[in-house]
């Protein structure tokens, strides 16, 4: 399910705001939800709690979760190589 994400202003680390229901059309972004409770949301990573406007809102699609993102750049290295042994 695509989510709207936010990035502690602290330490970076990215996480979960809300869910995107499915019944929004799949290649329309959804509007961007207001951010209740004042803004204010706690950081799961560093427990820095901070203010956060609707604008500092990501879309992120559910193709491109976390932890794909991280298998990604664990897995470049490994595919450059094969691209290098298939040029030589
Ligand atoms: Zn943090």
């Amino acid at each position: 399910m695509p989510k709207w994400i936010l990035e502690c202003v602290k330490c970076g680390n990215a996480f979960d705001y809300c869910r995107i229901s499915d019944d929004t059309m799949p290649l329309e972004l959804p509007p961007k939800p207001d951010v209740g409770n004042g803004g204010q949301c706690v950081c799961p990573n560093c427990c820095q709690s901070a203010i956060y406007k609707r604008t500092d809102l990501l879309y992120r699609p559910e193709s491109m979760g976390m932890v794909s993102d991280r298998d990604a750049v664990f897995a470049a290295p490994k595919d450059f190589v094969n691209l290098l042994s298939r040029l030589r």
